[in-house]
């Protein structure tokens, strides 16, 4: 199976956008509640408290919002892209009915397994380095639909030292330890979350250009 699958709907010039950094989200757990089976249709989408806000207060403080999605129920076979791109349209719909500046610059989700062997499935920091690409090169990508778009797989010295991002603010918030290795090996300053609690444990913090992040050990 082919992946990741992108759905790019930022509005902003592409001036703008090479000089923002960028906010990786996780999804379930960081935006919306996380369900034991999977969020599988848009009326399993519940917001966690706040979320809204704070994708609109980082909107506002000039990031570039990118959520970076593992979603195996693809693979599974339970159900497809339609799907998946349903959901995330809703989603957005919630998001901007509470904050109208809560706005996605792009959705990036894995469809894959772990069985599956790809090269997009967190930890691996490849849908992060593709989100930098996607939002600040100016390729097109396709906007408000998704896209299949193969790439080429990044090594990882998972031994060796945390590597520079491309911004100096780049952040990966995720409630995860997975989430924190995809962040780690793309050289984020990583903010761990829980899963109940989400974005809004991790914003204020995200915001302030004096925080490092967590320590993280791969
Ligand atoms: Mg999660
Ligand atoms: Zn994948």
């Amino acid at each position: 199976m082919n992946g990741p699958f992108l759905r790019v709907t930022t509005v902003l010039p592409l001036e703008k956008r090479r000089r923002s950094p960028v906010a990786f989200l996780d999804r379930d757990g960081v935006v919306n509640l996380g369900r034991p089976g999977y969020v599988n249709s848009p009326d399993e989408v519940v917001l966690l408290p706040g979320a809204a806000a704070c994708i609109g207060d980082l909107k506002r403080a000039g990031y570039l919002v990118c959520i970076v999605t593992n979603q195996s129920p693809i693979s599974r076979k339970l159900w497809g892209q339609d799907q998946l791109c349903r959901i995330h349209r809703f989603l957005q719909d919630c998001l901007l009915s509470q904050d109208d500046e809560a706005h996605i610059d792009a959705f990036i989700t894995c469809p894959h397994r772990f069985e599956d062997r790809c090269s997009c499935r967190k930890p691996s920091p490849n849908m992060l380095f593709l989100g930098h690409q996607v939002l600040r090169s100016g390729h097109h990508f396709p906007v408000d639909e998704l896209y299949n778009a193969g790439f080429q797989d990044r090594t990882v010295d998972w031994w060796g030292g945390k590597v520079d991002p491309f911004h100096r603010l780049d952040a990966m918030v995720g409630d995860r330890r997975s989430d924190m290795g995809a962040g780690w090996g793309y050289g984020a300053r990583l903010f761990r979350v829980d899963r109940d609690v989400g974005l809004v444990q991790a914003c204020e913090r995200v915001l302030n250009e004096n925080d490092l992040g967590d320590r993280f050990q791969p």
